[in-house]
């Protein structure tokens, strides 16, 4: 059912600037581009649909590679402009845009591919994924194509001084006056939740975690209510610890080959396991790789994106040693009181100290 939270979230995608920040990303959009011309002889000829098109973009594109339809489905009143861009480009004949929710809205045809740009913050954030899932399991054709094929949300502890500097210590000493009573409150506004920055390779103490692995082929909307991952790290340095980075990546690959036959069974020479090597990666689905496996990634040594990274400090630094063990868990629900919502809960232990932190993205 649509919720007074979901005539929030869809009226916030009913203003430009948001659509705008999106396209401007270059590395989103372009990644999208380049995976529609790489899966062009699937898209050609073929129904699509496009999960939450926005003012359109993603629909046009499968529409210029020529694909047969494409169903251009929103529940913002985005979709009004996305039907007179539409329009302006004399695709109405191959475009069809639909106003409601990918959950309600009627398709008379099962569709081969569906492409969508449902990643929020910290991947989960916004919990649109399920609404992929729903429209998987209402239309798509057995081997129909998903773009993207699979996500992964990282995680690793990092050190950032500069920041804390300079929204903490700066109360210590304001123009000579000792205005460190404002620290316990300047601590709280600043890391009581999740902030959205970008950061580099050189914050970042160790190599990261998987905290989840999505295969949106197989995944379950009963599965992203709540993903818990445990973590261990050893730091590679001496440093202050302010907390943890949270980003993603998106793969854009075929489906999963499931081995049936003498013939899938000559094609295993060329599938590679992926993610075995991943740690909290539970499915490790064999298929086919490609040579060329175009990934979307938000990773902090990589050009930065809208995406940014997602942060979780600490109140206080801590200091760590080389070679130091930090391990414990995090926990990534959807809020009771509002779905859109992500709850964090964060256990951390080492060098016999430990304590959990809650929050809450809203
Ligand atoms: N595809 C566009 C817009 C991506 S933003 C682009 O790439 O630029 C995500 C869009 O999905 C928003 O416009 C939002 O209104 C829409 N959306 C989210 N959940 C939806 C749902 N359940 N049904 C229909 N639209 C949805």
């Amino acid at each position: 059912r649509c919720t007074d939270f979901d005539m929030a979230y869809f009226q916030s995608y009913s203003h430009v600037g948001i659509h705008e920040e999106m396209i401007k990303d270059r590395i989103r959009t372009e990644t999208y581009r380049a995976a529609i011309t790489q899966y062009q002889s699937s898209i050609a000829g073929k129904v699509v649909v496009d999960v939450g098109c926005g003012t359109g973009i993603l629909s046009i594109f499968c529409a210029l590679a020529g694909a047969k339809r494409v169903y251009a489905v929103d529940a913002s009143e985005i979709a009004i402009q996305a039907n007179e861009v539409v329009k302006a480009n004399n695709l109405s004949d191959k475009v069809i845009v639909l106003h409601g929710r990918v959950e309600d809205v009627e398709i008379e045809e099962e569709v081969d591919v569906i492409i969508s740009e449902w990643m929020g913050y910290m991947l989960l954030y916004e919990s649109m994924l399920g609404s992929v899932v729903v429209a998987r399991d209402r239309w798509l054709k057995p081997g129909g194509l998903i773009l993207p094929s699979h996500a992964s949300l990282y995680m690793a502890p990092i050190t950032h001084t500069e920041r804390y500097s300079e929204s903490i210590d700066f109360w210590r000493n304001v123009y000579g006056i000792d205005m460190s009573a404002m620290l316990p409150l300047a601590k709280q506004c600043a890391f009581e939740e999740p902030s959205v920055e970008t950061i580099t390779g050189e914050n970042v103490l160790t190599w990261p975690i998987v905290v989840k692995h999505v295969d949106c082929y197989t995944i379950t909307t009963q599965e992203l209510e709540s993903v818990t991952a445990r973590y261990k790290f050893t730091s590679m340095m001496r440093a202050p610890l302010h907390g943890f980075a949270f980003w993603f990546d998106v793969e854009f690959s075929g489906p999963a080959i499931l081995p049936t036959n003498s013939h899938t069974q000559s094609l295993r020479s060329s599938i590679t396991a992926s993610d075995t090597n991943s740690l909290g990666s539970s499915q490790s689905k064999k298929r086919v790789k490609s040579d060329e496996v175009l990934i979307l990634s938000t990773a902090p040594e990589e050009p930065p994106t809208h995406w940014q990274q997602t942060l979780l400090y600490f109140y206080d630094p801590i200091e760590v040693n080389q070679d130091q063990v930090i391990e414990g868990s995090v926990t990534l629900s959807q809020s009771k009181e509002n779905a859109r919502f992500l709850n964090i809960h964060l256990e951390y232990a080492s060098a016999g100290r430990s304590f959990v932190k809650e929050s809450v993205m809203r």
